[in-house]
């Protein structure tokens, strides 16, 4: 195929040469005339020589990589892709009778950039993050079909809020095939949800807490347990299954409430151990009796989404975690977790441990958790780790 051409400054190839899968605006000397934004471009070296193929876009990254092969980016190479990512996932057992939802694509993880498909039961939820993956939706959706085969009945395609809004794209929130009796519930390590891909947040559950889940599970039993930060409840109707005394769950979103007791109610119906208030966290925490429950989460949004709002995000998981702290009885353990990309685990290790020096508790970490394997981190890519936490025991 035919691609227009990008040629980098001199020496800017040396991350590419170690994989890394971007190419900043900096380093391009020149591209030919009328790129469009979403294009497949061939980028090479002040010298001439081919380095890699992929996405243009306009802004500091110019280049995702999809390849550093000299290929062409065709139905083939989509397919090849996808099923790379498919059999990570089969080779490490996660797709069994007992788990089928799972993330399929976490983009850069899996050598696509800008890309993210989650799987629940029999549907798929295409994100996509770039230009170029939106331009190129189709080809991954009948490459998804190729490669699922009868495992998917339904594409649902959700990038309205996801795509640079600069670009002003259009994209449309819609099913790209199936779409007509969607089977409504999926399973997670054999307990049972709703994933709402239609009007939740993401893509419709966090499956990327599901083995700090199971790992909560195992520590629940006999506790009383507050699930700070709820969402859809993931954490609460797993602390039920580990045998909790009671659990409480909380989010300020009131339609992540009713989520929440929903999947607690297919999972344990009329479960009286269980409830659920849509309240601020901070006022809740505030509220609260002095060792009300000895098992928290804390698992907040993304206090920063960008650079500039690390010093203030650090602040924030500070506060947070002191809210906490004053709070625990002896003994007790707290899950506390950033999914800011930009806080590294040191800076948030440190937020974390200037919370519990300032409310004088002796802290243990009993884990350093991080995302599970069906979200890779691309070793030439370290941006791509996001999801942090820590198991701490609190005397
Ligand atoms: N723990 C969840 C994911 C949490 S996502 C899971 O396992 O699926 C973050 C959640 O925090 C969102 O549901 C959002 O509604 C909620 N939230 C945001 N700000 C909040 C606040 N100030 N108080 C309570 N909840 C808040």
């Amino acid at each position: 195929m035919n691609y227009k051409k990008i040629t980098l400054k001199p020496k800017k190839e040396e991350s590419l040469k170690r994989f890394h899968p971007w190419i900043f605006s900096g380093a391009v000397q020149k591209k030919d005339d009328n790129l469009s934004e979403g294009e497949t471009v061939k980028v090479y070296t002040a010298g001439g020589d081919f380095i890699a193929i992929g996405h243009y876009q306009i802004g500091s990254i110019e280049v995702r990589v999809l390849s550093f092969e000299e290929e062409d980016i065709d139905a083939g190479f989509w397919q090849k892709r996808l099923a790379s990512a498919l059999e990570l996932r089969k080779s490490i057992g996660l797709i069994n009778p007992q788990n089928n939802s799972y993330r399929l694509v976490h983009g850069e993880g899996d050598l696509l950039p800008g890309l993210i498909i989650d799987i629940y039961a029999e549907t798929a939820v295409v994100q996509s993050h770039s230009v170029g993956m939106h331009e190129d939706r189709m080809a991954i959706c009948n490459a998804l079909k190729a490669v699922m085969g009868d495992d998917i009945k339904n594409i649902y395609y959700k990038s309205e809020t996801t795509l640079p809004y600069k670009a002003d794209l259009g994209a449309e929130n819609e099913y790209l095939y199936g779409g007509n009796d969607v089977k409504e519930i999926a399973l997670e390590n054999g307990l049972q949800f709703y994933p709402d891909w239609i009007k939740g947040q993401k893509t419709g559950f966090f499956v990327d807490q599901r083995d700090n889940r199971s790992l909560l599970e195992k520590y629940s039993k006999g506790r009383s347990v507050l699930n700070m930060f709820c969402y859809t409840g993931g954490f609460s109707f797993y602390a039920m299954r580990g045998g909790a005394k009671l659990v409480h769950s909380v989010d300020s979103s009131s339609k992540a409430i009713m989520l929440t007791n929903r999947n607690v109610e297919i999972n344990f119906p009329d479960d009286k151990r269980h409830e659920a208030f849509a309240e601020d966290a901070f006022k809740f925490l505030a509220k609260m009796d002095k060792g009300a429950y000895d098992l928290v989460i804390l698992d907040p949004p993304a206090f920063a989404k960008h650079r500039g709002a690390v010093k203030n995000a650090l602040q924030g998981y500070k506060r947070l975690n002191i809210a906490a702290f004053e709070k625990m009885p002896p003994n007790s353990i707290l899950f506390t977790f950033s999914c800011s990309q930009v806080i590294s685990k040191e800076a948030f290790r440190l937020a974390v441990f200037s919370a519990a020096a300032i409310t004088g508790r002796k802290v243990r970490i009993l884990h350093q958790l991080s995302q599970p394997a069906d979200h890779p981190i691309n070793i030439y890519h370290p941006e791509g780790e996001y999801l942090k936490g820590l198991v701490l025991y609190v005397e």
